[in-house]
């Protein structure tokens, strides 16, 4: 028998030989007794001891004329904490018969231990370790898992799907980032997901980590990653987040409320019109700076004719709806610049700035006319329509704003002592007014 010239039991580690087809042609009595069932003759893949993809590369390199990297695999089954190395018999290249296969002692079992102490460190400083096997797609997690969890120790923390505990929402971003790691897309994995908890709570972890392993042709192996339990940091950071769109909702609202309050104090509740209190506030003002500039300003007071006798005979709902009618055609007969307001009771102030005595004039002709057309009946008004009286007045220059409102109400008070329905236009100066 062409065995391979190895003194095998020199050798005082578990030693094995194996030919092309993975069958076991030599092997040593460590080997035997480690390995229990291992007969020479018989395929090594049986045994499992080390990865199976480990040792079809292995075979297919010496087949196509390389060595096989001699950096030691993982050991599974029966050897897992140890350490397998594969070389080459004879000297390698085309004439190789076929490979050694030794199991390496104790120094695994540093390793091991060594691995053990890190993680200890970690989940000592809070930090769990959970790693993905990527040919299998299994996850391991280390033994504060099921603490972080609110598991007990001799309880599963998931059901071996890698991202099952992972919260739906969360789940496919951090299966994603995971696969681009895998890719070589991205150096680091990072994600912050929640995990359920045992209560069937969610709490929120971050979790980093990387590739730690790969296999002799640089294909990853293991994606190994901390977690830290950011729950507490999150939870504040949605808080502080909820606050301040809730702060932010409430200075809207408060914004918008007072507006609205302006608004309504500036309203008048029947008319829409500007009220009494935004005429005081406005029209001074208006005068004020009509002068400064030299521009034109005309004032025109309005009451309605015989008013308390309507309302007497037609009743209060239809003088309502009177005093709206009116309001509205005053409105429309000014321009958006003009302050229309409903001054009191059945009587209106407008302010026309830019208008002079004849644009003002045009105006009150333009008032008349619409109250005219708007041909509402009054039983007990000698023109047996509803009619208005009108006072004009145009700011002269240097004319104090009192004195303006003034002289319009005296020819308001003209126009209705010489019969009403009527304009009365103030004259500048004299102190005087006719009606027209
Ligand atoms: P004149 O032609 O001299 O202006 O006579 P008048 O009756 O219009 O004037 P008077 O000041 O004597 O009466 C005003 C009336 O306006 C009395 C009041 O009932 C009525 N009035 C005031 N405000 C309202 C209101 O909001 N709705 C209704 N329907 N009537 C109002
Ligand atoms: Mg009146
Ligand atoms: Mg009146």
């Amino acid at each position: 028998m062409n065995r391979p010239q190895l003194t095998a039991e020199a050798v005082p580690l578990p030693l094995c030989v194996v030919d092309l087809q993975g069958r076991m042609v030599d092997m040593n009595s460590a080997f035997a007794g480690l390995a229990g069932l291992a007969r020479v003759g018989g395929p090594i893949a049986d045994l499992d001891i080390l990865p199976e993809w480990a040792l079809a590369e292995a075979l297919d390199r010496i087949a196509s004329g390389m060595a096989p990297c001699s950096r030691p695999l993982p050991g599974t089954g029966r050897v897992r904490g140890r350490s397998v190395l594969l070389s080459v018999t004879g000297h390698g290249g085309a004439s190789a018969r076929g490979l050694i296969v030794t199991i390496l002692p104790s120094v695994d079992g540093q390793i091991a231990e060594q691995e053990q102490r890190a993680s200890f460190a970690l989940e000592s400083a809070g930090q769990w370790i959970w790693e993905l096997d990527i040919a299998t797609r299994t996850v391991w997690r280390s033994e504060g898992w099921q603490r972080a969890l609110g598991f007990r120790a001799d309880e599963r923390v998931d059901d071996g799907e890698p991202w099952g505990i992972v919260h739906p929402d969360d789940r496919d971003a951090a299966a994603a980032m995971a696969e681009r790691v895998i890719a070589g897309e991205a150096e680091m994995f990072e994600a912050t997901y929640r995990l359920r908890h045992r209560d069937g709570s969610w709490r929120w972890f971050l979790s980093r980590g990387r590739i730690a392993t790969r296999r002799p042709d640089g294909r990853p192996e293991r994606l190994l990653a901390t977690t830290i339990d950011v729950h507490r940091q999150k939870e504040s950071e949605e808080r502080l987040t909820a606050a301040i769109a809730e702060s932010a909702e409430i200075s809207r609202r408060l914004a918008a409320l007072n507006s609205q309050l302006t608004e309504l104090s500036d309203r008048d509740g029947l008319t829409g019109l500007s009220n009494r209190r935004a005429f005081e506030r406005e029209w001074r003002l208006l005068v004020a700076r009509s002068a400064e500039r030299g521009e034109a300003l005309s004032l025109v007071m309005i009451d309605v004719d015989f008013f308390k006798q309507f309302n007497d005979r037609m009743g209060h709902l239809a003088g309502d709806e009177c005093l709206r009618n009116v309001a509205t055609l005053l409105a429309r007969a000014a321009s958006r610049s003009d302050l229309v307001c409903r001054y009191g009771g059945e009587e209106f102030a407008v302010l026309l700035a830019g208008a002079g005595a004849a644009e003002a004039g045009l105006y009150a002709g333009r008032v008349m006319e619409a109250v005219e057309h708007l041909a509402e009946p009054h039983p007990a008004s000698p023109f047996g329509r509803l009619t208005i009286s009108i006072g004009l007045a145009t700011l002269a220059s240097g004319e104090a704003a009192e004195r303006l409102l003034q002289r319009a109400d005296d020819a308001l008070y003209e126009a209705k002592r010489a019969g009403r329905n009527r304009i009365g236009v103030a004259r500048a100066h004299s102190g005087r007014s006719a009606s027209a």
